[in-house]
């Protein structure tokens, strides 16, 4: 990972290759390509240093200079290598008697702690330059030091190749934010979002509107955290988006809103998610599907790094439909291809039972993916591993099939294919020697869904065997559209749910079967995909306020009484509009290759939703709930817990 790099600079090693040198330029240069193709930025107006760490070149040679930084490393009491942000730069500790306390102070302080230094920029020894080191060619002649503050035994070296767990970097999130991996993060996420800024609402008359986040329980959609208030029984609830206010704003003539907004779910762990995340939220008036997906690719084109191939626009789309078919799922990585195809008519006499039972049933379709190259890829565990993830976690059976490959590792089942439907999928899926196929039969949706799992497993498994499937340079955009407007009830599958949130505008060609056939309406929902990922999805709006109480109360069976205040905003002069939120975390974490979108927050919550750092949440003691009118009522097992309660705190592994 990135942390490697930082040392093999240091040491002066042989030149980086790959990954490790695209993030050393990246990291190192990024802010002067940024200041050069703009304004530069003074990063050292109004502070004790003249010059940052990472900025001095031979062009800086015989100036006066002051740094400020941590001490990245000290080399036999004779060098010194400062670190900010910006870089590191090599510092000569004064070996004269007449600087004999300058040497002290330089020699004792520990590593990391933060020290100023001045002195003359001089240029290496002829010999001593070290290429690999943006700064390599000079270093510090250094004439007088100040410790600022001297650095306590370190729970890990900030140097990122020293492995560390997940856990101690988030419970000591101000070291780990001295990397130069999270300082490259953070500090990307941050120009982004000022030419997201400046393109909304210098380009495009954009308002950037603070919304409130003491909000109330609404229906539909996510959980919502809940605030108590002092009022007996009376509850805030932190809001899941801002979306009723922006559509609010709409109605109160704010035609064009955008906020980086804070939005808070109480959805449990999952991997790629956090309770609190940020979301650029936009709503237009007057706006529709075309309009909104222009601005968009205008916006991410705008606020794309310098450092990235320039996006191309627009971006290509699919319906959900589609998406289902060919890919398994709404949020098709189509980076590579493996696409899912229907071979139900070549398996209509077959002798196999499971692709028999299936193709009986309505809706009952055979699929498959043609695995390039799996033969010589795949090992026959791996295949076993796949039908086992298909088994366990779909109730699915798969079948593997080498058209042309001569194996003799089939299953015994595969050997029952007839020689024409062999030949036929080699036509209709156009296979080449050494490709696996995957046959999996059943019901249309759960087919594909399985299928457009294993695609996924499948590529990364001929990943981890070296073949590159998916170019880590390449990023795909998709728009999915015509999305079902309602999904039947997990709970209840009698019950309809929306399958985005209540206000989603239906399709203008499916308006009657809204009465009859609520079922088949698709709506005006869009989601953006990126690399397989959603990042954004919004839709055209309901602005009729009788449309609106008729799939509330009616379709929805929701108590219109909690959302009478849309209702009634929307029977005065509503405009017609519509509006999209990204999801910025995710976007920047796809943008910088992070690992997770913990690493593209400066304070994200752990796995399981804990600040790991100051362990919120917390817990309060009687007094202080007392105002708010709640009492903890304690599960029976958590003596153990509450008792634990005022003991040092552990992190969580
Ligand atoms: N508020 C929606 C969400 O958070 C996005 C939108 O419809 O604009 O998913």
């Amino acid at each position: 990972m990135f942390s490697c790099w930082l040392s093999l600079l240091c040491r002066g090693f042989s030149t980086p290759t790959g990954r490790i040198a695209h993030l050393i330029r990246g990291s190192l240069s990024r802010t002067l390509v940024l200041g050069s193709q703009r304004r530069t930025p003074e990063f050292s107006s109004f502070v004790a240093r003249t010059n940052t760490c990472g900025e001095l070149r031979s062009s800086h040679l015989g100036q006066e200079v002051t740094l400020c930084g941590w001490i990245q490393y000290r080399r036999q009491n004779i060098f010194l290598v400062l670190r900010d942000f910006h870089g590191l730069v090599q510092v000569v500790i004064p070996q004269e008697e007449s600087a004999a306390s300058v040497k002290k102070i330089l020699c004792e302080a520990p590593v990391e702690s933060v020290v100023q230094v001045s002195g003359t920029v001089i240029s290496r020894p002829p010999g001593q330059e070290n290429p690999k080191m943006p700064t390599g060619e000079i270093e510090i002649k250094v004439k007088t030091a100040e410790l600022l503050n001297s650095c306590k035994k370190l729970p890990f070296e900030i140097k990122d190749f020293v492995k560390k767990t997940e856990a101690l970097r988030l419970q000591y999130r101000y070291l780990d934010l001295r990397s130069f991996q999270m300082q490259y993060n953070l500090r990307l996420r941050s120009q982004m979002v000022m030419k997201m800024r400046e393109y909304l609402c210098n380009l495009h008359g954009f308002v950037d509107i603070e919304t409130p986040t003491l909000f109330k329980r609404t229906p539909g959609g996510a959980k919502e955290f809940v605030i108590p208030s002092r009022e007996p029984g009376k509850f805030y609830c932190l809001p899941q988006s801002p979306q009723q206010f922006k559509q609010l704003l709409m109605v109160g003539g704010v035609d064009r809103y955008f906020q980086v907004a804070r939005c808070y779910r109480d959805e449990g762990s999952r991997p790629d998610r956090q309770p609190e995340f940020t979301q650029i939220d936009i709503e237009m008036s007057f706006v529709d599907q075309t309009g909104i997906r222009s601005l968009i690719e205008g916006l991410l084109q705008y606020s794309w790094p310098n450092d990235k191939d320039p996006l191309l626009v627009p971006f290509p789309s699919m319906t959900f439909v589609e998406a289902l078919a060919s890919y398994g799922t709404d949020k098709p990585d189509t980076r590579f291809g493996m696409k899912i195809v229907d071979i139900s008519d070549m398996f209509r006499n077959t002798e196999v039972g499971f692709l028999q039972d299936a193709l009986s049933k309505p809706q009952g379709a055979v699929k498959a993916i043609c695995i390039s190259e799996g033969a010589k890829y795949l090992k026959r565990k791996d295949i076993e591993s796949i039908r086992k993830f298909a088994a366990d976690h779909f109730n699915q059976e798969v079948l593997p099939v080498f058209p042309k490959a001569d194996r003799n590792w089939n299953t015994p089942v595969a050997q029952s294919i007839l020689e024409e439907q062999r030949s036929g999928l080699i036509r209709l899926m156009e296979i080449q020697e050494a490709d696996v196929v995957l046959l999996a039969a059943g019901e249309h949706e759960k087919a594909c869904s399985v299928l457009g799992k294993l695609r996924l497993e499948c590529a990364d498994l001929l990943e981890a065997r070296g073949l590159v499937l998916r170019d880590p340079a390449l990023f795909s955009f998709l728009w999915v559209v015509d999305f079902p407007l309602f999904l039947p009830k997990e709970e209840n599958p009698g019950e309809l749910e929306s399958a985005h949130h209540p206000f989603t505008a239906p399709h203008p060609s499916d308006l009657q079967l809204l009465y009859t056939e609520p079922k088949k309406v698709r709506s005006q929902h869009y989601d953006l995909v990126l690399n397989g990922s959603e990042i954004g999805g919004g839709s055209i709006r309901i602005h009729d306020a009788e449309l609106q109480r008729y799939i509330l109360a009616t379709l929805l069976k929701e108590d219109v009484k909690l959302l009478s205040h849309l209702l009634q905003a929307l029977g005065f002069g509503a405009p017609p509009h519509g509006g999209i939120a990204l999801g910025l975390d995710r976007l920047i974490c796809l943008v910088t290759g992070a690992p997770s979108i913990r690493d593209v927050i400066a304070f994200p919550k752990s796995f399981r939703g804990h600040d790991l750092m100051s362990s919120a949440p917390d817990s309060l003691p009687p007094e202080e709930l007392k105002p708010y009118h709640i009492q903890v009522s304690w599960p029976a097992d958590s003596e153990a817990e509450k008792s634990s309660l005022n003991q040092p705190y552990h992190p969580e592994n």
